[in-house]
């Protein structure tokens, strides 16, 4: 009998065990991301400025002052992860909302207006506040543009300049479809349920978002003005269910937040004059179109031959040597590091920086819960570079198999379009697989130089020296 009892509390503890891990296996983190948090702030910041151009503000104090206390009870909790959230009022019919990195969030007066509730209001910018913390937009981004980004982010953007006039020249800006601001199905579920876990902390019923969410997409057929919402937010299905699941593990269940001011407020809104030079239901919904990026192809200059000579990088996670006469261009806190020659780096053709020549460092943190799998997250990497470059194509031969100072690796031959016009650019993709995540590096260089290349990619390769 004793024996018996002990072997239920044991389980009894296990099942505890579990069910604890699964809470924190469930809480969404961020994913993952060439920029730093510090550069999500810059980027909102010169963004804020940008849409501030273009969208009418609201100018009365109560309703500010009302969406701002909501926004700041919720970006107060530990899940918003402590960025300089501001919270503003745009005066437009469209039922819409939206959030920049690092923080400026904005809310439409026709979203107040259809919100049956403050909860509903609240979780609305929980879910955008979410978006934020969990770095959605750069993170996207990232995924996107991974070659261009890691010798932007890496190189030219430690001049300290804006980092918007740079990601413009890559086509990324604050419009409607661009990758910072329009989101994957993956991402809207987790925005939702960490949205959820703020409402909670804040007093507010997680569910009413989703239900207010559910609401919207019902009567979207009918209801104009919240195309756009979800054209950037897709329904990623079963809101309400998912959150049902869930709601048992988040901390607080009175939800007695709501102000019941939200009646007030919308009085207020349907009282309220329009701000200067605007009639209501005019203003492009949401953020304006990004202008498309204008820049010519560079012409292909003979290259320079890499250097026989070689100089010492020294990064946190690896060391290795390189040709004397390129430059590492990296940056402090960051993994990525591209390494090229000054004619390596070039005006891609749809505009931007592009590597031409040279070699591309970086780190792709394991997924959450499973350590690396190197057939599997070679996959997985090859597929993020392919949505950057989508002429990018693998060779017919197998990967092959190589050791990188002691830990296993693949070597993958990858061809896409080069930045010179007309030309095939080689892509040798190592990937070694590490304690932490996977370390890659890509060879690239235009098809007709790879020989004269290859050399000194080889012996970059062989000097690679993994930290611990
Ligand atoms: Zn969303």
């Amino acid at each position: 009998m004793i024996a018996n009892r002990a072997r239920h509390v044991a389980l009894a503890l296990l099942a505890l065990l579990i069910a604890n891990q699964a809470v924190f296996a469930k809480r969404p983190k961020p994913g993952f991301n060439l920029f730093s948090k510090e550069q999500d702030v810059q980027i909102g910041q010169e963004g804020m400025k940008e849409i501030e151009k273009t969208v009418k503000l609201m100018k009365n104090r109560e309703v500010n002052e009302y969406v701002r206390s909501i926004g700041e009870r919720l970006a107060a909790t530990s899940e918003a992860g402590g960025y300089p959230y501001t919270f503003k009022v745009v005066w437009d019919d469209s039922i819409n909302a939206f959030a920049l990195p690092g923080g400026p969030t904005y809310v439409n007066t026709g979203l107040i207006l259809a919100a049956d509730n403050e909860g509903q209001l609240a979780g609305v910018m929980g879910h955008e506040i979410a978006h934020v913390a969990l770095r959605h937009g750069t993170n996207q981004a990232s995924k996107a543009n991974l070659l261009q980004l890691g010798a932007m982010v890496g190189g030219s953007m430690l001049g300290g300049g804006s980092i918007t006039g740079q990601l413009a020249q890559l086509g990324i800006g604050f419009g409607a479809n661009s990758v910072l601001m329009k989101f994957s199905r993956n991402a809207e579920r987790d925005a939702d349920l960490l949205g959820a876990y703020m409402m909670a902390q804040a007093g507010y019923n997680p569910l009413e978002a989703a239900r207010f969410f559910e609401k919207l997409e019902a009567e979207a057929g009918n209801r104009s003005g919240v195309a756009q919402f979800f054209s950037s937010h897709p329904n990623p299905g079963n809101r309400t269910e998912r959150i049902e699941k869930e709601i048992q593990y988040m901390e607080r269940r009175s939800y007695d937040g709501d102000t019941g001011q939200l009646e007030r407020i919308k009085a207020i809104i349907r009282g309220a004059a329009p701000p200067e030079g605007t009639a209501p239901g005019q203003q492009p919904p949401g953020p304006p179109p990004q202008e498309p990026p204008q820049a010519a192809p560079a012409p292909q200059q003979p290259a320079t031959a890499p250097s026989s000579r070689q100089q010492a990088y020294q990064g946190r996670e690896f060391q290795l040597a390189y040709p004397e006469n390129w430059r590492a261009f990296g940056q402090d806190g960051q993994v990525s590091v591209t390494f090229a020659p000054e004619d390596g780096i070039v005006q891609a053709q749809g505009g931007g920086t592009a590597i031409a020549r040279g070699a591309v460092a970086n780190m792709m943190a394991a997924s959450r819960g499973q350590s690396v799998n190197l057939e599997r997250d070679t996959g997985r990497l090859i597929e993020q570079l392919r949505q950057g470059n989508p002429g990018m194509k693998a060779a017919n031969r197998q990967p092959r198999a190589i050791t990188v100072d002691g830990s296993p690796g693949l070597l993958t031959t990858l061809y896409s379009p080069s930045p010179f016009p007309g030309q095939t650019e080689v892509d040798m993709l190592l990937t070694v697989a590490r304690p932490q995540g996977l370390y890659y590096m890509v060879f690239i260089a235009p098809q007709s130089e790879f020989r004269q290349h290859q050399a000194a990619f080889e012996s970059i390769l062989r000097s690679i020296k993994f930290s611990q």
